[in-house]
Formats: C-alpha cells, structure tokens, sequence
C-alpha cells in the first residue's frame, strides 16, 4: 500500500503540530518543531493563514490520520466503524485508533515512535495471547496480553526503549511487566487518557456533511 516515505519531521511543520513520530528525537531539542515550527516550503515563513472552517475540519483530520500512521481509506474505515458503534463517535473513533497494536506497542514502550512500532509489529516480534501477531492494526480488546517473542527479548535495543519508557510512563489503562517483556490492556482507554491534542468533533462534522 502506498506511504508517505519523505521526511517525517515536514508533515509536523505541515500541520504546525508535534506528532511524534521520530521516537526519542521529539523530546530532545533537535525536534523540528523546537527548533523551526514553521511551515514547509520557501514561502512557509509567510504564508498567511486564513483557514475556512472546511480547512480546519481537513486539518484536524489529517493530523490525526498522521499521528496514527493511517492512509485515507484505512482512516475512513476506522471512522465508518466508529460511526456504526453507539456513543459518542468522535470519542469512539480516537479509542479505536488507540486500541490499535502499533499504538499500544508504543504506549507500553517496547518501541519509541508509532512508525517503529508499526515495524516490528510487521517483522513478527510479539505474540498477542500467545499468538504471533504481525498485523499492526489488529484492535486489542480488554485482558489481551501482548509480548515481545522470545529470541528478541534479549535485544539491546529493548534495554534502551525500557530507559526511554521508564520517562515517559504507561497509561492507566495498560500495565508492562519488563522483566518478562510483556504487556496486558487492563481496560479500554477513555478520552482524557489518549494525550493527543485533537478536537474530535471537527472529524466528525467534516465526514458528516
Ligand atoms: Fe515531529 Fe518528532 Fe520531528 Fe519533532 S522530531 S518535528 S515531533 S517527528
């Protein structure tokens, strides 16, 4: 499937926004958005923004897709699942997204950006109920366990991303046992537990009308 594969760090100045995609280099001062938050391109510095109300709904959207690493159709899909479900769909699609194994790979932190994780999920390192698993948007249900597969678990790079994690914390909603490399999804996430600073509802009027 197609994927954008140019450089990461533009489509955060693109959307003026820290979407985290580069791991370990987002929370240093490296990051692009600390050092140049402007947007992309010769004229980024002084595009005037005068954004219709169509825009805003377009770019909200847009960071979220790209937040979670989705294409437009696999985004529509999560949104036309989330609008079938009864609640409050904007809430439902955001639980969705985060309920998917890339995400939650990367909130339990065996890896440090959603795209790494997307990556070793797709290279067959965990087990999900002691299942390999390498499908990155599978959606974790309450009580599933997810676990680095054996011959990996003595990995390097795990002992660093345990370092990385230890910073950042673990929502309430998973808990990580490092000494066995492995996770379980306590309970489904709520909205004021997924930290992302997006307003739903404009999703949800840009695909409702
Ligand atoms: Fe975005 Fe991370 Fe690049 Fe910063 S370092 S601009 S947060 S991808």
């Amino acid at each position: 499937m197609a994927r954008y594969t140019g450089p990461v760090c533009r489509v955060c100045r693109r959307e003026g926004e820290k979407l985290f995609l580069k791991g370990d280099r987002c929370f240093s001062e490296k990051c692009a958005m600390e050092k140049r938050g402007i947007p992309p391109g010769q004229h980024g510095a002084g595009r005037r923004r005068n954004v219709s109300e169509y825009g805003l709904r377009l770019r909200e959207k847009q960071k979220v897709r790209r937040m979670y690493g989705l294409m437009e159709k696999q985004f529509r899909r999560v949104y036309d699942e989330a609008a079938r479900r009864e609640g409050v769909t904007g809430e439902i699609l955001l639980q969705l997204l985060e309920r998917r194994l890339d995400n939650v790979v990367f909130r339990m932190g065996f890896a440090a950006s959603r795209p790494e994780a997307r990556q070793m999920v797709n290279h067959g390192k965990f087990l999900v109920n002691d299942r390999p698993t390498d499908i990155p948007s599978f959606v974790v249900s309450e009580g599933d366990t997810i676990e680095v597969k054996s011959g990996s678990k003595n990995k390097p790079r795990l002992q660093e991303l345990q370092e990385e994690a230890a910073g950042r914390g673990t929502p309430g909603w998973l808990s990580v046992d490092w000494e066995q490399k492995r996770g379980t999804v306590l309970r489904l996430p709520e909205r004021e537990e997924i930290d992302v600073p997006i307003e739903e509802h404009l999703i949800v009027e840009m695909y409702s009308r």
